[in-house]
């Protein structure tokens, strides 16, 4: 856990994270590689001056080296239609202004050359074999041997275009799942001529990329190879087959070797929140004696702690974070400075980073809605000070209350409970959630640094709030009541009893409503006593099934989840499978979970009553007892403004923020946003 807030500063924290990093040619200011991430920006010029300022602050921030979103080496490869792509001298233009912002900060950049083989989004795809990826509905056409020369040919090119871009080297993504990977693997790569085979042919197409990459972008030219290290994916390559490729790819003329963990296909999560802190850097230490080119560790690792403890074990020389900068620029010079509690920590949620860019819109971030957004939002100084009443301190409340008091109004923050947070509070005690508390960490940070006024154990009404030029709204909700027989049996009881412990639910539960909150009190309830596995990476490696000693084909063995804590029934009215409006890239995690632990999920239920033998629903046309020993109703919210028509009526200038304003589809990303874009303008 990060230090507590108002810890005196110490600069000599981190040595091992700080120190320059020699590369011969070259050397890097610290151990920090900013990975790739795509972000849409990349996709179209005209948000290049949009992508040059997101980097830029990264840069101003303390990064030494920046990785690119993926940009093809020609069509075939492109993530989806008319994505990023450099294969054209006229294209490097485009890319100047993102190079030289990088440089003025006195950082370095690197270009990703991402082909997507099989995973692009179009139908013009090719890959070694005819073999649809199960996550994409186009099949590929196989590459034929004069296909794969000019394939390699085109990502030399593409290295030598990035040099006169004015980068300072490339990386080549070798994992993922991407074209290079289903080179890689016998489970994609059905070849019967010189790139098919063994292992040793099925490496030749990465081996020749790195080589030609090298003979055409020259020596003094950062290379970084993105090697598969873990696939998670059955029949991926074993231990001995991924030393021998990393000693080829060295010998190839790679500079630095990043890690790679699992496919896209794969169904182990490697990013969620869910997955401990620094899960994977014992796989990068695995590789580490086979090796002498520094090795960069990468996944969850999202505080400076965490990358001080994986780089002084002596496993990986650099750290890679793509995540941790969408959410603070800055992350590098808060370490540098001694002040870890000062960092908006990313809690890996992927709601507006991921899921926004497998959704086609430009990624930003669930804690820093500026992130991917710089040129358009920003905090300039007020104006003119005004006085600001801001009720409620949940999500909402506390980042439009710090906002506007960084551009100097003068705010008092009132809420009812006695602590910060709002519904924050009974997120972070969901298993799996807890670097929920790293985001409050953080808000009370800020109400210090930023001089806000906060006042809790307050609820406040219309009257106390005479005396304010503004009054925001950041009441949140009040959890929707059910309309059925027995809504008042003493088994019924609200969400909000059960997570902060007010009542402990019997053997057999029964959750009424599958939205988020109806699954987050799912895995609350299976789960057992002991720690949650997020917080233990060998029991969560277990309930994945993922190889403690990382030596199996794929890294993977069968699974064997802790048995539940109880039998929960999760319903909803809605026909279908509950969870399918969950995140694009985290609900699939969230429905496996409950699935291993033998939650039934139904959709299409109808709720004839509850009584002393349990719930009583209706499914198929046919009536269902649930011999259930509570219900916990799940059924959504309803905003919380009794505040308002009060203060319209006295002729408050009034505004709504997050819940108050707008329960239904309400998440934390919305609230937050809003509300800084509210405090941005006052
Ligand atoms: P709230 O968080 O509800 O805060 C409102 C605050 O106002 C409260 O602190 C309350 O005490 C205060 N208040 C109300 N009336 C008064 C008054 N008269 N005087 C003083 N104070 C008052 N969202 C996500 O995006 N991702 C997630 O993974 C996620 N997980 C969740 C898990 C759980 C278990 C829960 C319950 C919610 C989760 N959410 C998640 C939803 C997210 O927490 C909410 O969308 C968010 O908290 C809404 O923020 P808000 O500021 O509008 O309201
Ligand atoms: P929600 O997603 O709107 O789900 C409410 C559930 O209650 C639905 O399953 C709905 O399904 C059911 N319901 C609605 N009215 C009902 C009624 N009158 N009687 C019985 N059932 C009813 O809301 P939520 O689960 O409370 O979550 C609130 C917000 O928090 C969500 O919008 C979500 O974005 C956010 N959140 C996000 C996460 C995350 O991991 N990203 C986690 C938790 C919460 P039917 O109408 O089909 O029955
Ligand atoms: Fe991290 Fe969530 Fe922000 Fe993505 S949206 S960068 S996962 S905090």
């Amino acid at each position: 856990m990060s230090p507590v807030m108002g810890q005196p500063a110490d600069p000599t924290l981190y040595p091992h994270l700080l120190a320059p990093l020699d590369l011969g040619f070259t050397t890097l200011r610290n151990r920090v590689l900013m990975g790739s991430m795509h972000t849409g920006l990349e996709d179209r010029a005209a948000d290049f001056p949009k992508l040059a300022r997101y980097f830029a602050e990264r840069a101003e921030g303390g990064v030494a080296l920046i990785v690119t979103g993926g940009f093809s080496p020609d069509i075939a490869g492109w993530l989806k239609p008319f994505g990023g792509k450099l294969s054209w001298r006229w294209e490097t233009r485009r890319h100047r202004p993102v190079t030289d912002a990088v440089h003025a900060h006195d950082a370095k950049i690197c270009l990703q050359l991402l082909h997507a083989g099989r995973y692009a989004y179009h139908p013009l795809q090719v890959a070694p074999s005819r073999l649809k990826a199960p996550i994409n509905p186009f099949t590929p056409r196989a590459l034929r041997a004069r296909g794969v020369e000019r394939t390699i040919d085109a990502y030399a090119h593409a290295a030598k275009l990035a040099r006169e871009a004015g980068y300072d080297g490339v990386e080549i993504m070798g994992s993922e799942g991407y074209l290079i990977n289903q080179f890689l693997s016998a489970r994609t790569n059905r070849r019967q001529d010189r790139w098919g085979g063994d292992v040793l042919q099925r490496m030749r197409f990465a081996t020749e990329i790195v080589r030609r990459v090298r003979e055409a972008a020259g020596h003094d030219f950062i290379l970084i190879y993105r090697l598969s290290m873990l696939e998670l994916v059955p029949d991926g390559s074993g231990w001995d087959e991924i030393v021998q490729q990393a000693r080829a790819i060295e010998a190839a003329g790679a500079t630095l070797l990043n890690t790679g963990i699992g496919w896209h296909e794969a169904r182990v999560p490697t990013i969620a929140t869910s997955v401990p802190r620094a899960a994977f850097a014992g796989v990068t230490a695995k590789l580490r004696p086979h090796v002498k080119l520094p090795l960069v560790a990468t996944n969850r690792i999202n505080m400076p702690d965490v990358a001080e403890r994986v780089l002084a074990a002596g496993g990986a020389d650099m750290v890679s974070m793509a995540r941790p900068l969408l959410a603070d620029p800055h992350w590098v010079a808060k370490a540098r400075a001694g002040t870890p509690a000062r960092i908006n920590t990313c809690i890996a949620c992927n709601q507006a980073c991921l899921d926004h860019v497998f959704a086609n819109r430009t990624a930003s971030c669930l804690v820093n809605p500026r992130a991917c957004a710089e040129t358009e939002l920003n905090y300039f100084p007020a104006a003119a000070p005004l006085r600001i009443a801001v009720v409620g301190a949940g999500p909402a409340g506390l980042a439009c209350a710090t906002v506007a008091a960084q551009r100097g109004h003068r705010v008092v923050l009132f809420d009812a409970a006695d602590a910060i947070g709002g519904q924050f509070n009974l997120a972070r005690r969901i298993p799996g959630k807890e670097e929920f508390n790293e985001t409050l960490r953080y808000f009370g940070q800020r109400i210090a640094e930023t001089g806000v006024d906060l006042r809790l154990s307050t609820p406040v009404t219309a009257d106390d709030l005479a005396g304010f030029d503004v009054v925001v709204l950041a009441t949140g909700v009040r959890p929707r009541a059910i309309d059925i027989p027995g809504h008042d049996h003493p088994k019924v009881v609200g969400y909000v009893d059960v997570l902060e412990g007010r009542v402990v639910p019997g053997a057999r539960v029964a959750i009424i409503g599958a939205g988020g909150i109806g699954f987050d009190v799912g895995e609350f309830l299976v789960e057992g006593h002991g720690p949650s596995p997020s917080l233990d990476p060998a029991a969560w490696m277990r309930e994945w099934g993922v190889d403690p000693s990382f030596e199996r084909p794929g890294g993977l063995v069968t699974a064997a989840p802790s048995p539940p804590a109880r039998e929960v029934w999760l319903l909803q009215r809605s026909p279908g499978r509950p969870g399918a409006r969950l995140g694009k890239t985290t609900g699939w995690i969230h429905r496996s979970t409950l699935k291993a632990k033998g939650v039934q999920m139904l959709g299409g239920v109808a709720y004839l009553g509850v009584d002393d033998a349990g719930l009583r629903i209706r499914v198929d046309d046919s009536e269902q007892l649930l011999p259930v020993d509570h219900v916990v109703v799940c059924a959504g919210q309803e905003p919380r403004r009794d505040l308002l028509d009060a203060l319209q009526a006295a002729g408050r200038v009034v505004h709504l923020v997050g819940g108050a304003d707008v329960a239904a589809e309400l998440d934390a990303k919305r609230a937050i946003a809003q509300a800084s874009a509210l405090a941005a303008r006052l």
